[in-house]
């Protein structure tokens, strides 16, 4: 038998193929995770070949193509001499050596999907339990768990109603430092809880508490947060999809947080569904301790005082949702709006069009930089919809619009759309339902 000998792949090393750098900016030198890059005078990258790792990133990023794997003559003969010996003994092409980036490594010791379960005076955040949701199938699709993270005092019920959500493990930490929210002592207490048991995802409600929260536990671990995001999900190698709206909402990006752990994304309420309650699952309890006595805290909470401005339609929760736009043309004329989400035991809301123009208080808008909202049924009368306006709406189960322009983007997203005016079609619908009230209650 023709014994072949073994051949060592030669690994080649990375050069600059003179004259062909166009001093793009460094984008080498960016792109290499050993710090083997470093720049001259001419913007030229010089590469340390002791520190390289031949992964080859920079030569794919190289706008000029001025970038390669040099091989010395004899390398380069053994090369074609292994490439020899692979064709005569008919076996295939040997793939090219997968190039191990250290930044990644590290990465392979978080595992599990982690929800902060926001509370106020031990009364969950219905947020925490829409994030519970979304977080099972993440936990599911990446084979990890899904556990809640509880901080506050007082506070063991809220780990038995997230397993009713689909948690399967709860990390408690409950201490009196914990009775009120203040900043510090909760990121100390969830980052000292992440340096522990090393989550992959973390995901934190957007409200006001979650943004605080979620920013200050982020900056300190100095991992990504992306905040207020409308989708999540997993992509081939594992990472965490977080597609939120950018540049004022034109465009849907969707970020990766590749090289830090966790991946932290904040999500608003009503944006993801909640999920279905189980009274009869039960889960792990972890107990830890405070890192902080009340002694090392600065903040100290001296009253709560509760807001009394704030609008008492909460527009969030409704079911039914009769919602104005420009359309409805001054304040008065959302009398209309409100006679129809009174015959349907629903409430009025609007686009920011009509906020600006003074017609409704900020409280009752719906999007981007209004509230999300999922109702059952949502009537869009006199929105065009913008899509500052559909990410708050899109969700909802049936939406009706009513626009007199038959091109208005808001009939892309509609389930029934009606095109003519609204000062005709609103006041019509209102009229219909209420004889059709009347007529059930005549009937018995
Ligand atoms: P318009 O776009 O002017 O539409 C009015 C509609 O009424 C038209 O389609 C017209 O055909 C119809 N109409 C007029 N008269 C009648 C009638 N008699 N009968 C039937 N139809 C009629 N917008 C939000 O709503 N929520 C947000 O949170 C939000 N956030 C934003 C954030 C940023 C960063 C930016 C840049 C913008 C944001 N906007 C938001 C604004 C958004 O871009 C739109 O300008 C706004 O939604 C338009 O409101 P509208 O549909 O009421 O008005």
């Amino acid at each position: 038998m023709d014994e072949q000998k073994k051949l060592k792949r030669p690994r080649g090393e990375v050069r600059l193929i003179p004259g062909k750098c166009i001093a793009c900016g460094a984008r080498c030198q960016a792109e290499c995770p050993a710090d083997a890059i470093t720049m001259n005078d001419a913007g030229e990258p010089i590469i340390d070949v002791q520190k390289c790792t031949r992964c080859r990133r920079c030569v794919k990023v190289c706008p000029a193509s001025a970038l390669e794997i040099y091989f010395t003559p004899e390398e380069q003969a053994i090369l074609d001499e292994i490439a020899r010996q692979k064709t005569t003994s008919g076996q295939p092409a040997e793939e090219p050596e997968k190039p191990v980036d250290p930044r990644k490594e590290k990465l392979k010791e978080y595992k599990g999907v982690w929800v902060f379960v926001e509370h106020y005076q031990g009364k969950a955040h219905q947020v925490s339990w829409e994030l519970l949701g979304i977080g099972a199938e993440l936990a599911k699709t990446r084979n990890v768990e899904l556990c809640a993270v509880v901080i506050g005092h007082d506070v063991e019920h809220l780990c038995r109603e997230a397993f009713t959500y689909g948690a399967t493990k709860a990390y408690l930490i409950d201490d009196p430092v914990f009775r009120h929210y203040r900043t510090e002592p909760y990121y100390r207490a969830a980052c000292n809880l992440v340096e522990k048991y090393k989550p992959e995802i973390f995901l934190v409600g957007a409200t006001g508490l979650g943004r605080d929260f979620a920013g200050a536990v982020a900056t300190y671990l100095k991992t990504g947060l992306t905040a207020d995001c409308t989708g999540l999900a997993i992509d081939e190698e594992g990472n965490l999809l977080q597609t939120r709206p950018a540049f004022g909402g034109n465009i849907m990006a969707t970020i990766v947080t590749e090289y830090t752990r966790p991946q932290m994304s904040t999500v608003r309420p009503h944006v993801m569904p909640m999920p279905e309650k189980n009274p009869s699952r039960t889960g792990k309890i972890i107990r830890e301790k405070s890192p902080l006595q009340e002694e090392d805290i600065l903040v100290k909470v001296l009253e709560i005082i509760e807001d009394q401005r704030t609008d008492e339609v909460d527009i969030a929760a409704a079911e039914i949702i009769v919602s104005g736009g420009r359309g409805m043309c001054n304040s008065e004329n959302y009398r209309i709006l409100q006679e129809l989400a009174d015959e349907l035991g629903g409430v009025v809301a609007c686009s920011r069009a009509a906020v600006e123009a003074g017609w409704m208080p900020v409280e009752r808008q719906v999007g981007q930089t209004g509230k999300t909202v999922r109702p059952k049924i949502y009537i869009a009368c006199g929105i065009s919809g913008a899509i500052q306006h559909l990410v708050g709406m899109q969700d909802s189960d049936v939406i009706i619009a009513i626009n007199q322009d038959r091109e208005a983007p808001i009939f892309e997203v509609a389930t029934f759309g009606i095109v003519g005016d609204l000062f005709e079609i609103v006041p019509a619908i209102t009229r219909y339902v209420k004889q059709a009230r009347t007529a059930k209650a005549a009937a018995g």
